[in-house]
This record gives C-alpha cells, sequence and structure tokens, in this order.
C-alpha cells in the first residue's frame, strides 16, 4: 500500500526551513512516496507583519521553485499550494492571493490568536504565562472554526495547534472542538492530520485522537502532511499517522488537483 500524498511542506523563503524543493522532492522519492505538496507560508497583506514566511514579491520565485522540482522529479506527483494564515479581516486578500497562480489547494492555518501573538512561536512562548490556557483555546478554535466558514481553504492545518509547548487547559475542550468541527462538515471542508506535533513538547499528531474521531463521525475527510522544514522531514512519520488514521476508521485521504478533491484510498 503506497504511502498517502504529504501535503504539507516549506521551502527557505519563509525563513525558518532548510533545503530547496529539488531536495524534499529527491527524499520524498527515496522514501517511495507518490505525491507531494510544498505549502510553504503565504504572504501577508502588509511584509513586515512578520519574520517567518515569504515576502509578497518572493510569490513568483517560490512558484519557479516548486516547478524546477516538478521538473527535475516528472516521476513524482509535486503540487503547488500555500499554507495560509486565516486572521478574521484578510478574506479579500486571501481571494486575491487565489488569482496569483494556479494553486492546487490551500492549507488554512490559524497560529495568531491575535495581531501580535502567534502561539506557537517559541520566542513568545511567555505570553502563554500572562493568559488563561482555555482563554487562548477558545479564542484560538473559535478562529480556525471562522477559518473553515470561509471557504477559502481545502484543509485546515494541524486543528490543536495550541498544544504544541505541551500547555493544556484543565477545562473539557471537547465544545471547542465541536463547534469547530461542526463548521467544517457545513463548509464541506478536510482536516490535516499533521506529524510535525510528535516532533514538538507535546508528542503527539496533530489533532488528537479524540479530535479525530469526532471529525470521522461527522465524515470529515482527511489530508496528510509532514509539515517538513528540511528536506529529511518529508514523510517523516507516516507510517503512525496511518496507523491513527485507520485505527480511527478511515480508510481514504484527500489529493487536490486545481483546487479540486480527489479521494483516494489507502
Ligand atoms: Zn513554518
Ligand atoms: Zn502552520
Amino acid at each position: 500500500m503506497p504511502l498517502p500524498a504529504d501535503l504539507h511542506m516549506h521551502t527557505p523563503l519563509c525563513r525558518h526551513a532548510t533545503g530547496e524543493p529539488v531536495d524534499y522532492a529527491r527524499h520524498a522519492v527515496a522514501l517511495g512516496l507518490t505525491e507531494i505538496g510544498f505549502s510553504d507560508h503565504s504572504p501577508m497583506p502588509r511584509d513586515g507583519f512578520d519574520d517567518w514566511r515569504m515576502l509578497d514579491r518572493q510569490l513568483d520565485e517560490y512558484v519557479a521553485k516548486v516547478r524546477l522540482a516538478q521538473k527535475t522529479f516528472p516521476q513524482l506527483t509535486i503540487r503547488l499550494a500555500l499554507e495560509v494564515d486565516f486572521l478574521p479581516g484578510h478574506e479579500d486578500w486571501i481571494r486575491q492571493l487565489a488569482t496569483r497562480h494556479p494553486w492546487d489547494y490551500f492549507i488554512g492555518s490559524v497560529h495568531y490568536v491575535s495581531d501580535s501573538w502567534d502561539i506557537d512561536n517559541p520566542a513568545k512562548l511567555s505570553e502563554w504565562k500572562k493568559r488563561d490556557a482555555f482563554e487562548v483555546w477558545k479564542i484560538y478554535f473559535d478562529r480556525l472554526a471562522l477559518a473553515a466558514e470561509s471557504k477559502l481553504f481545502e484543509t485546515i492545518g494541524h486543528a490543536d495547534l495550541p498544544k504544541k509547548f505541551g500547555i493544556r487547559p484543565a477545562q473539557d475542550c471537547t465544545p471547542l472542538y465541536e463547534n469547530f468541527l461542526d463548521a467544517v462538515a457545513h463548509a464541506g471542508c478536510a482536516i490535516e492530520l499533521n506529524t510535525a506535533g510528535l516532533r514538538k513538547d507535546c508528542k503527539e499528531i496533530y489533532p488528537c485522537p479524540d479530535l479525530l474521531r469526532r471529525a470521522f463521525q461527522r465524515q470529515i475527510p482527511i489530508t496528510f502532511g509532514s509539515d517538513a522544514h528540511a528536506p529529511v522531514e518529508v514523510g517523516m512519520d507516516f507510517a503512525a499517522a496511518v496507523n491513527l488514521a485507520r485505527a480511527t476508521g478511515y480508510t481514504e485521504f484527500c489529493r487536490f488537483h486545481r483546487r479540486q478533491r480527489e479521494l483516494v484510498k489507502f
């Protein structure tokens, strides 16, 4: 049985990843993957917003790097995508981004719970001490539900990202998960099984088994992503992700071409 498509990986243009797309593709071929997708951090409406994404003027360069990988490894299906930050009010910007290249899919991710706090940023870990964890999770999941409702994305990235540093609320998060998943089911998009969580303090795939089970109950489809920020991370821990998906009941994953979804058995 072939490994599922790895639809989440980055490039050096985001300023915190190493290796060119051709290097990621080479590693994918060596692993026996048949499909990958580049989904680097999208530009923001203002380039100085933060320092961990490509600049607006680098978008064409990004596409050229992905095209070069496609040309170099014709035996591998390589998709062109973006991991787009969802912030309320950015909808028109995201729609405009969508018109600039023939994207295969957009991953919708929430990293920001305000205009200045990206909750997964290790440099801002001290912010967590100033806030109640449940309050942060609530804002985060409310934004994630808005991201799904916007219908601007094919799949929603790393759904329970706030667990990254292992800081978890004492309260039951079920209502947050359910509200988010109802929005996903209503919008008809997918959610991502992201193995990067296994490489972080939380030591767990995003999302947790409970959230994934609730997604399966709603027949929400899934994508797989390593969130590779280096070539060696491509396809990392996919066996664990496949096991989790199978144990939950999933038998299909999603792939995308020109923003059209196809379900593939695994
Ligand atoms: Zn990143
Ligand atoms: Zn992300």
